[in-house]
């Protein structure tokens, strides 16, 4: 099916977002939501409501925070060290996920820290590849642990909240054939929620099924500010670059979503050399 969207309608849904002031317990960024209940993280995509943070342990809470305060500073391998620190306490799944989201927003500071400009220096270009690759190695070994971990326990008894973990994290990885039957599980849900929608606006987009990924896109983006992400990705997908880049922009002034920023960048990129 070919794609055709209302542009100024997304944009005007969009500008209705604000920042709520929720706060994710597993990576600390704010959450801007419609959502009273749950809702998603915009760094992590993990899912908590607001009571999870208040409940936060004091040392986990200290560390996670000061890591963003950290990363703000682009102290990036200071922050490392304090994700390490809350993994070691908390080894949920959840945590590791967002974990390797952290080490994947890293790899991409690191790759974007080349300098072409560098003439005589270029070993210090290679030293940001390389560190690049490692953490991005790093990432990939978090977000597979996640996978396992959720797997692990799926066998013994069914959990709807850790298989939308499970999902995020296969699709992430590109392993659409074990995320399908993940998300049949998930529906298989009799109760709805904003988080069975998500888990089926990710997957249907990640496959570019574009009937079914408009359908929850519309749905969760009355929420979820993420929604547009997958709205980006998918005109881009289809060709549809200039309205995919006129959302972006505007996303990416409303929330921290580290995917939307990389998509952006690959699109003004691929602009300047045309
Ligand atoms: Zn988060």
């Amino acid at each position: 099916m070919s794609l055709s969207i209302s542009l100024p309608k997304y944009l005007r849904s969009l500008d209705s977002f604000q920042g709520k002031g929720s706060t994710c317990p597993y990576c600390a960024n704010e959450i801007s939501t419609k959502s009273s209940g749950e809702s998603i993280c915009n760094f992590c995509e993990m899912p908590s409501d607001t009571s999870q943070w208040k409940k936060l342990r004091s040392d986990i809470h200290g560390f996670i925070t000061a890591k963003n305060n950290l990363i703000s500073k682009n102290s990036w391998a200071e922050a490392a060290k304090l994700v390490e620190q809350a993994i070691a306490i908390d080894q949920s799944p959840h945590m590791l996920y967002s974990s390797g989201i952290f080490y994947e927003a890293y790899s991409n500071y690191e790759w974007h820290s080349v300098d072409y400009n560098l003439k005589g220096y270029m070993e210090e270009n290679s030293m940001h590849r390389e560190l690049s690759w490692q953490l991005l190695s790093r990432s990939k070994t978090l977000i597979y642990h996640t996978i396992k971990m959720c797997h692990d326990t799926l066998t013994s008894e069914p959990d709807y909240h850790l298989a939308y973990v499970k999902l995020i994290a296969e699709t992430r990885m590109k392993r659409m054939a074990q995320a399908r039957s993940t998300l049949s599980l998930i529906n298989s849900d009799p109760n709805p929620s904003t988080r069975k929608d998500y888990a089926n606006m990710v997957y249907y987009s990640c496959i570019n099924d574009t009937k079914n990924a408009i359908l929850y896109i519309d749905s969760v983006s009355n929420t979820q500010i993420n929604a547009f992400y997958y709205l980006s990705k998918l005109l881009v997908n289809n060709s549809m670059t200039e309205d995919a880049k006129a959302i972006l922009v505007k996303l990416n002034n409303k929330a921290n979503i580290p995917k939307a920023r990389e998509l952006l960048i690959k699109i003004l990129e691929s602009e300047n050399t045309a």
